[in-house]
């Protein structure tokens, strides 16, 4: 099948590259030239696992292209999707101006029947407006093509995008049930039949519950790891150990185990956003909610919760001391920083007067833009970004973790006591056995399991 992908970013190039992988002709949009002249010279823009052989492969196949020509791209597609950003606007809300500008493309170009399908996560009613905006575009041309706007919302987790891509748990379409609307129900099953082989994943539903379901899933997920976050500062103080009480909760099926680790804080492009924009659909509609409002202020006092054991460690005097910290992106398997944790972290030692020697696999190009954009020049100033992990202890009055990368988790602690001016280690992602570090003369601080015995 022929796909069009407008917006070549962390979606739009998995997508693209994966739908490629499965034989269908790709072409890829954005109206970033650096990115496509990057991609055609085959520098893959993003860190994200697998995804770089994936592109060559189908690239040099011939099945996967990139562009900027939004007439060449609108004319390639059977179906045409959407995957631009959707950033948070200043009161919450989704910024929907890319989505829109997207539709406005391929109706100033589309000649025949069009099927438009949003992967972007946007808020309901979304698809109506970017309907609005195709007719008008084909009222001025007065041209008389039919089309239909479907929501795809996709649920790929950076860090592991391919695979969950082509592995997906399901695969939600919400489209209408006139002609044009079952015209591009039938594509699109046809275009994800490789994935029902086994069983069926993909679920039909109308367009606003599509759209609906993406907020549900983060804003569920999100509110899974505020709770546990919060429970965790309890058991800090109530001596409990929290990773224990996951075991012991996580066994019941009806709870699970998974999205409950405790730790310092989520981050990322989607649940913080997300999260925001749904409160900001409720309130629109005259509501407030309660439970989501309660998960992002827990979240945002949980990013300073290690701050707050680091500041009470050192009696309060930060100035002068200096931290190695490791890990940098808002998760493992990623060069993602936004709305990273260590931001915001890094952000109050140097406002504290301590100094930084920060380390990650992958992030560290990334967070040095990220952080020159957060900081004035003084403060970033008490940044020093290393290439080597161990490097950063040298001289550290204690270690910081801030994202679970594999390669922190059996690090040489004999070296690292060597190294490190003092053995405290702040851990915001509980990587280590507590009552072991204990043993080994460690004073390790980390979230809900301070107390373990
Ligand atoms: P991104 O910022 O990485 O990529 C967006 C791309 O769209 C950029 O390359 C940008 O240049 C391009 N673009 C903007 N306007 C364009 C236009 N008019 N024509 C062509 N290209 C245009 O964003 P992302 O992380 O891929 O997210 C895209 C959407 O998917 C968002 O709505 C996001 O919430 C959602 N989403 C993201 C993830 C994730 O893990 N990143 C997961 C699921 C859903």
């Amino acid at each position: 099948m022929k796909v069009t992908i407008v917006g070549t970013g962390y979606v739009g190039l998995v997508t693209g590259a994966c739908l490629a992988e499965l034989g269908n002709d790709v072409l890829c949009l954005d109206v970033d030239s650096v990115k496509i002249d990057q991609l055609n010279n085959g520098v893959v823009p993003i860190y994200e696992p697998g995804l770089s052989d994936v592109i060559e492969r189908n690239r040099e196949a011939g099945r996967l292209r990139f562009s900027t020509d939004i007439p060449e791209a609108v004319a390639h597609g059977d179906i045409q999707f959407i995957a631009v950003g959707t950033p948070p606007d200043e009161d919450g809300s989704a910024d929907l101006q890319y989505v829109l500008a997207a539709a406005r493309g391929i109706a100033r170009h589309m000649n025949t029947f069009t099927v438009i399908v949003n992967k972007s996560t946007v808020p309901v009613g979304t698809a109506d407006k970017v309907r609005d905006i195709v007719m008008r575009e084909l009222a001025v041309r007065g041209v008389e093509s039919q089309f239909t706007v479907v929501s795809n919302p996709e649920f790929l987790k950076e860090g592991a995008a391919v695979e969950d891509f082509l592995r997906p748990d399901r695969i939600v379409i919400g489209c209408d049930l006139d002609v044009p609307g079952l015209r591009a129900k039938s594509l699109l099953e046809q275009l994800y039949a490789p994935f029902n082989r086994n069983h069926q994943r993909t679920l039909f539903m109308d367009v606003r519950s599509a759209e609906f379901t993406k907020y549900a899933a983060n804003a569920m997920l999100a509110t899974r790891i505020s709770f546990i976050n919060e429970l965790a500062n309890l058991a800090d103080r109530v001596g409990a150990d929290i990773e224990q009480v996951r075991q012991g909760i996580g066994s019941d099926p009806r709870i699970g185990y998974s999205f409950l680790y405790a730790g310092c804080g989520y981050g990322g492009s989607c649940f913080p956003k997300d999260v925001r924009a749904l409160m900001h659909t409720a309130g629109e509609q005259g509501m407030e909610l309660n439970i989501l409002a309660s998960a992002e202020f827990v979240n945002e006092q949980q990013k300073m919760v290690l701050f707050d054991k680091i500041r009470h460690h050192f009696d309060h005097s930060l100035e002068g001391k200096h931290f190695a910290v490791w890990g940098l992106a808002f998760k493992p398997n990623t060069d993602d920083m936004r709305q990273a944790t260590s931001r915001a972290l890094i952000a109050e030692l140097l406002r504290a007067r301590a100094t930084v020697s920060v380390y990650d696999p992958v992030a560290l190009d990334e967070a040095r833009r990220t952080l020159a954009d957060d900081l004035d020049p003084d403060s970033y100033e008490g940044i020093r970004f290393s290439r080597d992990r161990d490097a950063t202890l040298q001289g550290a009055d204690a270690l910081v973790i801030l994202t679970e990368w594999k390669e922190f988790k059996s690090p040489d602690f004999a070296h690292m006591k060597a190294t490190l001016k003092n053995t405290v280690v702040f851990d915001g992602r509980n990587l280590y056995d507590p009552v072991s570090m204990k043993k080994e003369g460690w004073t390790y601080y980390t979230i809900g399991r301070d107390a373990a015995k």
